[in-house]
């Protein structure tokens, strides 16, 4: 499987901006035949992102979110097709910033995945818990109901389409990551979720504070399918650098 290193640039690189961004990784990043590139703008910038990467099929371009309804009166939303239309071949589903600073439920994220799918969009669905679920010891029980509320009913093909970010909400945008052990102790519990539900081929990710100083010590770990990353992705010349993490 070909590790992903995957940019959620958040709410940040209008599309001019976007445009340039890409120039400058292009110029920086030939590409490695061992890794894919995926990159997620805010929808505004998707389709100069998309254009930008065109004739690069290391390189995609995904949502950061999707309503579930293909299209109707959901002022402020946008659906699976339209960003497909805008170029995008994946979606974020239950980042954290949706489950916590918008509320969405778990059953939500479980919609969104089903839209995704539908739309043959990649649903990247984010799991994680909060520091005062890590503290009180329900970290493993909480990622096991988020995986349960999205991906139960999924058979095994499907799960094989989808992939699963593993963000602990304490590690997001705070500089504080998880150490490459416990990333890759929360990997394997996930892994054996999707082994029991007959999934062998779904990618794991690890995203919270990755950054250049780190992401070689944690991609040390097997487990681990790639990374998400978010501020660490915004500046495309270190962005480049980061995705050559490992490289000889
Ligand atoms: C993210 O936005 O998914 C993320 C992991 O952010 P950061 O790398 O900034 O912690």
């Amino acid at each position: 499987m070909r590790r992903i290193f995957a940019a959620n640039w958040k709410m940040h690189v209008a599309p001019d901006e976007a445009r340039a961004y890409v120039r400058t990784f292009l110029d920086r990043y030939a590409g490695m035949p061992d890794r894919t590139v995926w990159f997620f703008p805010p929808a505004l910038s998707l389709e100069a992102t998309a254009q930008g990467i065109a004739g690069r099929h290391d390189l995609l371009v995904g949502a950061q979110d999707i309503y579930w309804e293909p299209k109707g009166a959901f002022t402020g939303a946008v659906s699976a097709p339209l960003v497909k239309a805008a170029g995008a071949s994946a979606v974020l589903v239950g980042h954290s910033a949706r489950r916590h600073v918008f509320g969405e439920s778990d059953e939500a994220t479980g919609r969104k995945v089903r839209a995704a799918l539908a739309e043959a969009l990649t649903p990247v669905l984010c799991v994680g818990e909060k520091l005062d679920e890590r503290e009180a010891g329900q970290a493993f029980a909480v990622v096991t109901r988020q995986l349960g509320a999205a991906l139960d009913g999924l058979d095994a093909t499907t799960l094989g389409k989808v992939v699963i970010a593993y963000e602990p909400v304490w590690a997001i945008g705070t500089g504080r990551n998880a150490t490459p052990g416990d990333a890759a102790e929360m990997h394997r519990h996930i892994r054996a979720w999707l082994t029991s539900h007959d999934a062998s081929h779904t990618a794991v990710l690890y995203g919270g504070s990755v950054n250049k100083g780190n992401a070689a010590d944690l991609l040390k770990e097997r487990e681990l399918d790639g990374v998400l990353v978010g501020g660490a992705s915004l500046d495309p010349e270190g962005w480049a650098a980061l995705v050559r993490t490992g490289a000889a």
